[in-house]
């Protein structure tokens, strides 16, 4: 179809087939996270270039904010992590969420795999989770009518509910998924979510190879906690997202492993999973740098760099599932770069004994 064409347009290449991407660290963990994705991609000779460009959510004006948008609409690509939104002063929008919206990155991919070397409260689990990402709860049009009254408007427009119903049924067609859950609270809020349910079963009708059920949010998660297995991709609206993709990021074992990717028909970005900030545990070489090396692997299938995604994947599997250096989060005792270290080690075992230069 045309809107898979444009999902998965690939920026070009500059001469001698290098990328530049725009690096957005972040705050709390964010930038020590970053030097481990230079380090290892440094290691693995990966042909990227990053453009670092830093957001501050304590500015007083929203400059660096339009700063970082004009970078990722140069590039067409980023890796982030996340903004810490301290401020609650009207105005000052959260830069997470005004990034996503203003490049409308409207779906958001999760893959929740379990990774067999590390002991979790679930063991199998692969889950795809598809989230609307620009609208929804997320509208940011919040306002006090008169004193001690707040109304937040949630927004859902047919258009974007069927956006994120055929990339969730194109994604599983090509990546042979045989069912879709559609998540969901029409039952109450009968108008909004039930124009998202109603389109995604109008999308479904369109893909009978594919099983189409739903399921209210509230039972979601209790299936989710009882019985995750009986999922394989699920569809949400932007705050039921949230909450499940950490639901299931705890289930197989937290913040520090799995990655996420923000794709609009233009721009793509990709960040850890849970998108924490993880304040406390920064400087302190203890945070898992798993998330955010996953998600720099996501980059560059994105970008057509195959053999570097291959390498550093296998020697992040290897590390978790074989080597089993853990950082405190998986129960382990090993610090962040013990960790990187090993995934650099499996690097240079691989770059030596290949012909690859
Ligand atoms: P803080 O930011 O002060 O840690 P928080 O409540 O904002 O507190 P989040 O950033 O949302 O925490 O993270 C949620 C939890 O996940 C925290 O306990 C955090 O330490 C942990 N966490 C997040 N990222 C990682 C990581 N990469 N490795 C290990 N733990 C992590």
């Amino acid at each position: 179809t045309p809107l898979q064409k444009r999902v998965s347009g690939i920026p070009k290449a500059l001469y001698g087939g290098r990328h530049t991407v725009t690096m957005l660290p972040g705050s709390g963990i964010g930038p020590e996270m970053m030097n481990y994705v230079k380090e290892v991609f440094r290691y693995a000779g990966v042909p990227v270039d990053f453009e670092d460009v830093q957001m501050d959510a304590t500015a007083e004006s929203n400059e660096d904010l339009e700063y970082a948008i004009t970078s990722i609409r140069r590039n067409g690509v980023a890796i982030k992590g996340n903004v810490e939104t301290g401020s609650m002063r009207r105005g000052v929008f959260s830069r997470n969420v005004a990034l996503r919206n203003e490049l409308d990155l409207y779906v958001n991919v999760l893959n929740c795999k379990s990774y067999p070397g590390v002991s979790a409260r679930q063991q199998g689990i692969d889950i795809v989770i598809i989230r609307q990402n620009t609208e929804g709860e997320y509208a940011m049009l919040e306002h006090e009518s008169v004193d001690g009254v707040v109304e937040s408007m949630k927004v859902v427009t047919s258009e974007n509910s069927e956006r994120v119903a055929r990339y969730a049924f194109e994604y599983a067609k090509r990546a042979g998924r045989r069912k879709i859950t559609t998540i969901h609270k029409a039952n109450i809020m009968k108008l909004s979510d039930g124009l998202f349910l109603e389109t995604s079963r109008k999308v479904a009708k369109e893909y009978p190879e594919i099983e189409h059920n739903d399921m209210i949010i509230d039972n979601c998660c209790m299936q989710l906690v009882s019985k995750p297995h009986q999922f394989d991709v699920m569809v949400m609206t932007n705050l039921y997202g949230t909450i499940v993709s950490n639901v299931v990021c705890g289930l197989v074992g937290g913040a520090g492993l799995l990655s996420g990717k923000n794709y609009g028909d233009h721009y793509a970005v990709f960040e850890p999973g849970t998108r924490n900030t993880g304040t406390s545990i920064a400087g302190k070489n203890i945070a898992n740098p798993i998330a955010m090396l996953n998600a720099a692997v996501d980059m560059l299938e994105h970008l057509g760099h195959k053999y570097h995604a291959e390498i550093i994947y296998d020697a992040i599997e290897k590390t978790i599932n074989e080597d089993r250096i853990h950082t405190p989060d998986l129960g382990g005792q090993a610090t962040s770069i013990d960790v990187v270290q090993n995934i650099i080690k499996h690097l240079q075992q691989k770059t030596r004994t290949s012909n690859w230069h």
